[in-house]
């Protein structure tokens, strides 16, 4: 029912609920501008023989409370990384979530791997436990589970059916920087946590991602270390070229690691100012008719690389209402679940190659991960900004009150 007390929606000729912009800020100054000087003064810009990745990883250790960590030269890169330390080799299966970016994807498919989709939770879109469980196989040789938007997957279960199976477990990372689940940092609790510095992340070095080695242990350290550079095992003044294994070039050079330390400095404010506003959110639209807020795991917090809420109505159309309300928001997320892309659907990865595919009977038909399905077909996407102001969260928060009483109630 339309509360008669609200104005029309904006959509229809109503008055605006955002009547002022909303607050930005720069993101770099002079604080990486200092460490990018200092990183050309060093006349070099190769991470092993300067001082800024060294730099910029061990500031990051201790954030994290880790003892080794790698820097790559991007997400996907940490992501490859971190599975071929697990071993992961051809006709593998890895388990992983269907809606996520490609780059947690390319890794796997790289290694020849089969990649197996599980699905998730409704409201966490996070995977749920009990699909990843159905999925293990003989073959399968790692869980790959991917915290979206800064929301946690729930670890005990996860790790629980890791140990009991034998398997892997990676954490892509790359849109959760200091979440928490149950009291610990996510990306140190399976074997291997992966972060991405590109553009679009909480914070940027340009591109850049980091690997942390979870095991503590040094050999597993330097297995890491080698698999981003090459396999050349490049350790105090030597360097081993007789090489084991195929690795990629994924080194990290030292101007991103100039601009990662600074950016470091600002990441407690900036996932706790997220952290903040995103909880906001949800107190603010909880309790409407037709509208599910985005929920976070049990026992998680959630750094909210984006806040998305799920609507049962036509979410075109209550997209289309908060943009002319002013608040800019997208309809659903990825195009659709990853499976239905076409490279799974004709399973074909390489040209002239069904492989690893032909290997495998995995299937990627519709309706394979339902739930992860219909969050797609119904979510709303606003984007939260550590730079916004309270006011900001506050029309947001008015915005969404006020279509969803004209649209869901
Ligand atoms: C961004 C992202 C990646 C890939 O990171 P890049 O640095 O762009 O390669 C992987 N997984 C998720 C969930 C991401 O959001």
């Amino acid at each position: 029912m339309t509360k008669t007390t609200d104005p029309a929606l904006a959509l229809h000729g109503g008055p605006k609920v955002k009547t002022e912009p909303f607050s930005t800020g720069k993101r770099f100054g002079l604080e990486e501008a200092k460490h990018l000087l200092e990183a050309l003064e060093q006349n070099t810009l190769f991470y092993h023989s300067g001082e800024k990745v060294k730099t910029f990883l061990e500031e990051f250790n201790r954030l994290y409370g880790v003892q080794y960590s790698v820097a790559t030269s991007s997400g996907t890169a940490a992501i490859h990384v971190a599975l071929l330390a697990c071993g992961v080799s051809v006709g593998d299966e890895v388990i992983t979530s269907p809606i996520t970016d490609m780059g947690t994807i390319v890794g796997i498919l790289y290694q020849n791997a089969v990649p197996v989709f599980a699905d998730l939770d409704p409201y966490t879109y996070t995977m749920d436990p009990k699909s990843v469980r159905e999925r293990i196989t003989p073959r399968t040789k790692a869980i790959l589970s991917v915290h979206l938007a800064g929301n946690p997957c729930s670890m005990d279960e996860i790790m629980a059916i890791a140990r009991e199976h034998n398997v892997k477990v990676v954490e892509d990372c790359a849109q959760s920087y200091l979440s928490y689940y149950k009291g610990r940092l996510v990306g140190t609790i399976g074997d291997y946590g992966c972060f991405s510095t590109n553009d679009f992340k909480h914070i940027s070095t340009g591109d850049g991602g980091i690997v942390t080695v979870n095991s503590g242990e040094e050999d597993d350290y330097h297995r890491v270390h080698a698999f981003a550079d090459k396999n050349y095992r490049r350790f105090g003044d030597s360097v081993n070229r007789d090489v084991e294994m195929l690795a990629p070039n994924y080194r990290m050079t030292e101007l991103q690691g100039a601009v990662g330390i600074a950016q470091l400095k600002k990441l407690p404010w900036i996932c706790k100012t997220r952290q903040v506003y995103g909880d906001r959110i949800t107190e603010g639209i909880s309790g409407l008719t037709g509208v599910f807020p985005h929920k976070v795991t049990e026992g998680g917090t959630c750094s909210y690389w984006f806040y998305m809420f799920r609507v049962m109505c036509d979410r075109d159309r209550f997209s289309d209402a908060l943009n002319a309300e002013g608040i800019p928001s997208s309809a659903g997320y990825i195009p659709q679940v990853v499976y239905r892309y076409s490279l799974f659907q004709n399973r074909q990865a390489y040209e002239r190659s069904r492989f690893p595919f032909d290997l495998s009977n995995v299937r990627y038909d519709s309706n394979l991960c339902p739930n992860a399905e219909a969050i797609l077909q119904t979510a709303i996407r606003i984007p939260v900004s550590e730079f916004y102001s309270e006011r900001d969260i506050d029309d947001i928060i008015q915005a969404v009150r006020k279509v969803a009483n004209h649209l869901t109630a």
